[in-house]
């Protein structure tokens, strides 16, 4: 019987893990070679390097997509620090130059390059600077493992039920960490504040850092206790501890289970007035999180993002595809948005360059340019149009006449369908997204002619502010608080009202909880929203009341500057924050606090 032998260390994350010790084998980077290169090789090592950074993106991308599955929203936003730090001068610019000056192999530069840039970082006292370097250190790695690829933690090679230990724990590892396979961390540097902390805290994966590698050297491969709560950690536990902590592991997985589903799934402002949140789909996979996160439905279904080559699929791939998102939905609502192509989604074969694609050829126009992918992809849709509750969705209309194109096309694609023995489904609702300003300023007529509209504030804003979304140069111009968009918003939803056509939106807006009181204030009633974010949403909406948000909306609609709003919002929301942890009688927006 082996010795049970306990340690103590600093917790970072709680919760408790079981599992074998696996240990990081450390990057060996002194055995990356040096040598000089003639001045003739100069832009062969400088493409060899662009293309080190372009696999360094693809990879945090993959992380992203994986941790999206997750719903780690806080651990996305950290791998989208390190995607940016790659478009930082000090990564592109500075490298290329000292190659070019130095005449040595890229490895060494960019190491060296590294290495000041990071001494730099370690003479700051603060936190937020030494948090930075591990960031650094961690994206510089990811680069060099592109440019000369060695042994390193792979989670890939990490057998199930491991408990890992590392010297340091890099946000990339943590985020590519699942709990099936990666149980708990263990490092000999650590703390609270680091990213890859934040990231194991939003996995619920169990941390303790402060422990020193000769404490466990030798005790590799040793099943394994961490106590996150109290920064314990038991090697060989005994039968009775074990049974102990197998216990209380279970009881914390049946809690956090009954908190999910705590939720009902419909949600109602304290004055019982109904708010729809329905999930943002990009994915099949996002479709298995509906009914963990309450999903009502499903308020946008982005096709072109199901499979980015999904315009170069035949119908019958696109049959089975889409019958898989049916099958999936369960028979919830599903608005199923036709390929939005061109602009930020990117081009397709079939696209001519253009030099301003987000105000070219996309969505709906490039549908209606190119008709044989617009009727492959409605004939394999409308194929499934029985099985559920299907509707169909235009993107980036900007006048009545696309509308009207469209949907002389789906009717002929469903009596053709008919024709050949197809069991299509009768009326099948179809909407527009209303994400241009003259599809803003025509909502009336819009939405006489169609069966409901979806707010894309995304693209509204970008076109309306006249602010590329993707471009981070100009990002302090692409306001979601500036009051145009407030103030179209209130007019879809007016002109809308009198036709009685519903109005959901499912631009970005519909997560940030400083602007849901306004965005329920202008009379929206359905959200759509990524589904991590719907618990949060739903939150918001329940401690709101309809009839207080009255004056509180007017005051909004009185500001006429971007800044303003986003201050006035801001300090809203953490006033009635405040006043509800306090539980006092709250005078603004927010109802008495009941939680
Ligand atoms: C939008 O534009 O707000 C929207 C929801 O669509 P996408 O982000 O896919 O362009
Ligand atoms: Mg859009």
């Amino acid at each position: 019987m082996l010795e049970q032998i306990i340690l103590k260390g600093a917790y970072i994350s709680q919760g408790i893990a079981i599992g074998n010790l696996h240990f990081d084998k450390q990057l060996q980077e002194d055995m990356i070679p040096e040598f000089s290169i003639p001045q003739s090789e100069v832009e062969k090592e400088i493409l060899r390097y662009r293309r080190a950074i372009l696999s360094s993106r693809r990879d945090l991308q993959g992380v992203q997509h994986f941790l999206a599955k997750e719903g780690s929203t806080e651990a996305i936003s950290i791998i989208d620090t390190h995607i940016r730090m790659l478009d930082d001068p000090l990564m592109t610019t500075v490298v290329e130059a000292k190659i070019r000056q130095r005449l040595k192999n890229t490895e060494t530069v960019f190491r060296s390059v590294m290495t000041d840039y990071e001494k730099e970082f370690s003479k700051g006292k603060n936190n937020f600077f030494k948090q930075r370097l591990i960031d650094v250190k961690d994206l510089s790695k990811r680069i060099l493992r592109h440019l000369y690829p060695r042994e390193s933690l792979e989670t890939k090679e990490i057998p199930k039920n491991s408990i890992i230990f590392a010297r340091e724990l890099t946000p990339s590892v943590a985020a590519q960490a699942s709990r099936w396979q990666i149980q708990g961390f263990i490092t000999e540097i650590g703390g609270k504040t680091s990213h890859a902390a934040l990231i194991a805290r939003s996995k619920r994966i169990p941390y303790i850092a402060n422990i020193s590698h000769n404490l466990l050297c030798s005790h590799k491969g040793s099943l394994t206790i961490i106590d996150g709560k109290i920064g314990l950690i038991i090697i060989n536990p005994s039968d009775a501890t074990l049974e102990k902590y197998e216990q209380k592991r279970q009881n914390i997985q049946a809690k956090e289970k009954k908190k999910v589903h705590a939720l009902p799934c419909e949600t109602k402002t304290v004055d019982g007035i109904k708010v729809e949140v329905l999930a943002n789909i990009d994915n099949l996979l996002d479709l298995d999180l509906l009914s963990r996160h309450s999903a009502e439905g499903i308020g946008l279904c982005r096709s072109e993002l199901l499979d980015t080559q999904l315009h170069t699929f035949s119908e019958n791939d696109q049959f089975i595809l889409y019958q898989k998102v049916m099958e999936k939905s369960k028979g919830m609502p599903i608005v199923f948005r036709t390929l939005d192509m061109g602009g930020d989604k990117g081009n397709t074969n079939q696209h001519q360059p253009e030099p301003n694609p987000a105000l070219g050829y996309r969505g709906i126009r490039f549908l209606l340019r190119n008709r044989n992918i617009f009727a492959k992809q409605l004939r394999a849709l409308l194929r499934v149009s029985s099985r559920g509750d299907l509707r169909v969705l235009l993107p980036m209309i900007s006048d009545l006449e696309e509308l009207h194109l469209a949907k002389k096309i789906i009717q002929d694609t469903a009596s053709e369908l008919r024709l050949e023995g197809y069991e299509i489904a009768d009326d099948i609702p179809i909407g527009c997204m209303i994400e241009v300003p003259s599809a803003a300023c025509m909502s009336h007529a819009i939405a006489r002619e169609c069966d409901f509209l979806s707010i894309g504030t995304n693209d509204l804003i970008q076109y309306t502010l006249a602010a590329d979304r993707l471009r981070e140069e100009v990002n302090g111009y692409n306001r979601l608080t500036h009051p145009s968009i407030f103030r179209m918003i209130l007019h879809i939803i007016q002109e809308a009202k009198d036709q009685a056509t519903p109005v959901s939106l499912c631009g970005e807006m519909a997560t940030k909880p400083h602007l849901i009181p306004l965005l329920l204030g202008l009379g929206v009633r359905k959200l759509s929203c990524s589904p991590h974010s719907i618990l949060e949403v739903k939150k918001c909406i329940a401690k709101l009341s309809i009839e207080k948000l009255k004056s509180f909306t007017e005051e909004v609609l009185d500001l006429e500057t971007a800044r303003e709003a986003e201050e006035f919002l801001k300090q809203s929301y953490e006033k009635s924050i405040s006043k509800a942890k306090q539980r006092k009688k709250d005078p603004s927006f927010y109802a008495e606090d009941s939680t």
